[in-house]
């Protein structure tokens, strides 16, 4: 087809249009920002992972968190006073265990990281070995997401070499997407690595009626695209208010046809 436009201001135009079409349809077909439909033989209309972040410190809510009666993947800190015994907790619950890693954020108070977290200045051999400081204070550890962390996940280098070592070690890695500029996905699909990205913060709030709207979008989510990964909290974030969002709603969820699976389950054939 050939197009002749003698006019220069409607050529530019076309070919403004051109191009904007050309990265339309690249985003469409990008996998980079969805997260992918795990492979799974039942008749769920979606799934929902559902990581509750910041375990390690009998924190409020962690009791009532870990008597759901659904799969749920706990994340917990390292370099707390009860790391190792809520990991072995959550795995007698039947839950999933993944490693909570403290990186730098560009907001926020250093104390909030703990003793085991990861600095935007730190050298990629200590980064490394903190992360593997975390995971060795881990059991039945499935992979890892970031708590905190908006700074040290923009960080290209750093978060390369975490991410070969995950892989090596068949971790998956969840984003939990605390900065607008992280690197973790790309990385992620170029190392053909394992990966998740959060869709949807449970909490923050104290209010249960938010939580519940909040489940219920993620339900929402997972119908369109096949998964949903929801992140609460135990303490401060969530606590209880999070606990009785989720107990009220799962059941309507379930009627819907949506399964909650842990992230161990995601990427099993
Ligand atoms: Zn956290």
């Amino acid at each position: 087809m050939i197009i002749i436009i003698k006019n220069k201001k409607k050529l530019f135009t076309y070919v403004l249009f051109i191009i904007s079409c050309f990265f339309i349809i690249a985003e469409m077909f990008s996998t980079s920002h969805q997260n992918s439909i795990p492979v799974m033989k039942d008749n769920a209309v979606g799934y929902i992972v559902i990581i509750i972040d910041d375990f390690g410190n009998n924190s409020k809510g962690t009791d009532e968190m870990l008597s759901l009666p659904i799969k749920f993947t706990g994340a917990v800190m390292p370099g707390m006073p009860l790391t190792e015994d809520e990991c072995k907790r959550l795995t007698n619950a039947g839950k999933d265990v993944i490693l909570h890693m403290p990186m730098e954020a560009h907001t926020g108070k250093k104390s909030w990281l703990g003793d085991v977290s990861i600095m935007n200045s730190d050298t990629v051999e200590k980064a490394l070995s903190v992360f593997n400081k975390g995971l060795s204070q881990m059991t039945n550890c499935v992979g890892f997401n970031n708590h905190m962390g908006s700074k040290v996940t923009e960080n290209k280098e750093i978060m390369t070499a975490i991410l070969k070592d995950a892989k090596s070690k068949k971790l998956t890695v969840i984003d939990s997407l605390t900065g607008k500029k992280s690197v973790v996905g790309k990385i992620s699909k170029e190392l053909g690595i394992n990966y998740l990205k959060r869709d949807v913060f449970l909490d923050s709030t104290q209010d249960t009626s938010k939580i519940i709207a909040n489940l219920k979008k993620a339900g929402k989510i997972a119908e369109k695209q096949g998964i949903a990964v929801a992140i609460g909290h135990v303490g401060a974030e969530g606590g209880l208010p999070t606990y009785n969002a989720i107990l009220k709603t799962y059941k309507e969820l379930e009627a819907d046809g949506i399964k909650f699976i842990g992230v161990s389950d995601v990427f099993k054939k």
